[in-house]
């Protein structure tokens, strides 16, 4: 059996604050006497319904973890993690997600925590060897105005190259915020060369995916598992090239899915979805991105060809230079002939 660390894949779903190791998130909740809710310390993966309390959970947690991040040397110190923890799974490629709006006051603004963000990427790719770009998420619990900064903040750093903004992201939770407001914010992403990747289709179902295809103009959607529900939908996903960045133990740690063999990941590439496997907040799910592929041989049969084929779909997927894309395609070669 070929080892799956070794297989080279590119990482387009993970958190800045939801990446962080737990151990690092004690260690900096002691530095700045913060105390954490003790489900944050607790081996267990968070597990909760998919309604509106569940997600308020999840939430709770999160801006705890959150708030132990309160300096340059914090945010330093979770990409550099990061990058290490991807390079040790065999990730090529990261597109980090953030959100800097609350990071900002710590830094004196947004524009340095941007930057500070960028500079810790540039330095981890070349620590790790990880071609670590990011992407700059709004939030939809907040104003779409706000959104619009955010955007023109991310398109001032637009690039493919390591330490560069790749992407717009919109994430939390899919039931707030009407989708066609945060479209001029898009917009300015588009026109910037960034791509389009809010999250989507995730607790909510085909509707959903489908109001944001149509205002967003998604190049990848974060989740959108739920398009299986309607063929019509995932057809047209399908058609118009959204990738899909699948996050199987994130769907069973919030409720979407009861358990990992009902994450429709058979379906959605059997369909011709473009799917790239991410761990979206290993912090509180407990899973990293080795352990999603892992998922998908034990628990969903995936022979190493169809992983390779996922593999190659995330480095397709991802954001990183053509040199970057065909260095991984050519060692997803060469560990299938291994
Ligand atoms: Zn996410």
């Amino acid at each position: 059996m070929r080892d799956l660390a070794l297989l080279p894949k590119a990482h387009l779903h993970l958190h800045f604050t939801g990446s962080m190791r737990p151990a690092t998130l004690a260690e900096l909740a002691a530095e700045h006497g913060i105390r954490l809710p003790a489900a944050l310390l607790e081996d267990d993966p968070l597990h909760v319904p998919a309604d509106e309390r569940g997600w308020f959970r999840f939430q709770r947690l999160y801006d705890a973890a959150r708030a132990c991040v309160r300096s340059e040397a914090d945010m330093r110190r979770i990409v550099a993690e990061a990058a290490a923890d991807d390079a040790a799974e065999g990730s090529g490629r990261l597109e980090i997600q953030v959100d800097p709006t609350s990071y900002a006051p710590f830094v004196g603004g947004l524009t340095p925590a941007i930057e500070i963000v960028l500079d810790a990427a540039r330095e981890a790719s070349v620590a790790t060897g990880v071609d670590v770009g990011v992407v700059v998420a709004a939030s939809r619990m907040r104003h779409p105005l706000e959104a619009r900064t955010l955007a023109r903040l991310a398109a001032h750093h637009a690039g493919d190259g390591p330490g560069q903004v790749v992407g717009f992201g919109l994430s939390n939770d899919e039931r707030r915020g009407e989708t066609s407001e945060f479209a001029p914010a898009f917009a300015i992403a588009r026109r910037a060369g960034l791509a389009s990747v809010p999250h989507g289709g995730e607790l909510l179902g085909p509707a959903h995916v489908e109001d944001v295809v149509e205002h967003l103009r998604p190049d990848r959607l974060g989740h959108g598992v739920r398009s299986v529900e309607d063929p019509r939908v995932l057809g047209r996903v399908v058609d118009e090239g959204v990738a899909l960045e699948v996050c199987p133990a994130s769907n069973v740690s919030l409720g979407v899915y009861r358990s990992a063999d009902e994450v429709p990941l058979a379906v959605l590439v059997e369909a011709g979805a473009q799917v790239a496997l991410g761990a979206d907040d290993p912090l509180l799910f407990r899973s990293r991105l080795l352990a999603q592929y892992e998922l998908a041989r034990d628990v969903h049969g995936f022979t190493d060809e169809l992983l390779a084929d996922l593999a190659r779909s995330s480095i397709r997927a991802s954001r990183a230079s053509d040199d970057v894309r065909a260095r991984l395609l050519a060692g997803v070669n060469d560990w299938l002939s291994a």
